[in-house]
């Protein structure tokens, strides 16, 4: 949860449609926003494998934000629905204002998103509102799609020297090799690494 910030464009090249959220340190925007996560399961690109391999997790997000390219609107506009309107399958005709300086369009969200994550996000959302009164509400709105919360591929690394294992002297870290997903986890794990390369150096008189 971002309070008092934005919505920002995330996409890497003209055929996706990716955001995310951050709030400056003054916390003084009208408006919240906060990404939705849900799991993927490995059956749910198993169809990609054949002619993916390794990458099919990363073909399977790909296409997901390319989806989300096609159903909004001009260059950085991201495809919205109200959030009332995504969990009960209706069409939003109008949506509220929005922190997304790009601009949103309205969008069937609820029917093109692939079955398996709209689903799940569809029940989480409703049971947040059933614990958090106001939380399926018209004025909010989802906005498509944050779909980089995690890396889908990883660098393998030595569970104990966390060296690469096949390329010496190479720490895999972060969130980029797979193994953080997040401010404080890419910390942690950097600390880590800092304090194994170290102990590499020492080990061979660098
Ligand atoms: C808009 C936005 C909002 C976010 N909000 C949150 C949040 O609220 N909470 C949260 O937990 N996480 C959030 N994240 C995610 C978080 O920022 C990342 O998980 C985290 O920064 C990853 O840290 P990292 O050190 O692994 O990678 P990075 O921070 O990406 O660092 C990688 C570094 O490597 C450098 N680099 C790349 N290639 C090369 C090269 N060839 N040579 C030398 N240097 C290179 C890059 O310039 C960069 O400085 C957000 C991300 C974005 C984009």
């Amino acid at each position: 949860m971002c309070p008092g910030g934005f919505i920002v464009p995330a996409m890497t090249d003209g055929t996706q449609s990716v955001v995310n959220g951050m709030s400056p340190s003054g916390r003084n925007s009208a408006f919240a926003n906060s990404g939705l996560v849900t799991e993927v399961r490995l059956e749910d690109f198993a169809h990609l494998r054949e002619e993916w391999g390794e990458l099919a997790g990363l073909r399977y997000q790909q296409l997901f934000e390319e989806l989300a390219r096609q159903h909004s609107g001009d260059k950085q506009v991201a495809p919205a629905q109200r959030v009332s309107d995504f969990v009960y399958g209706r069409e939003s005709r109008t949506l509220p204002r929005t922190s997304y300086i790009p601009g949103i369009t309205p969008s069937r969200l609820d029917r093109w998103m692939p079955e398996e994550i709209g689903a799940r996000l569809r029940s989480g959302i409703a049971t947040f509102g059933k614990k958090m009164k106001g939380f399926v509400a018209d004025e909010a709105i989802v906005v498509g799609v944050e779909s980089r919360t995690s890396t889908p591929v990883r660098i393998p690394r030595d569970p104990d020297t966390l060296m690469h294992t096949q390329v010496e002297g190479l720490f895999p870290a972060g969130e980029g090799a797979g193994y953080a997903g997040g401010i404080v986890s890419a910390a942690l794990d950097g600390e880590r690494i800092a304090e194994a390369v170290a102990r590499y150096c020492k080990a061979h008189n660098f």
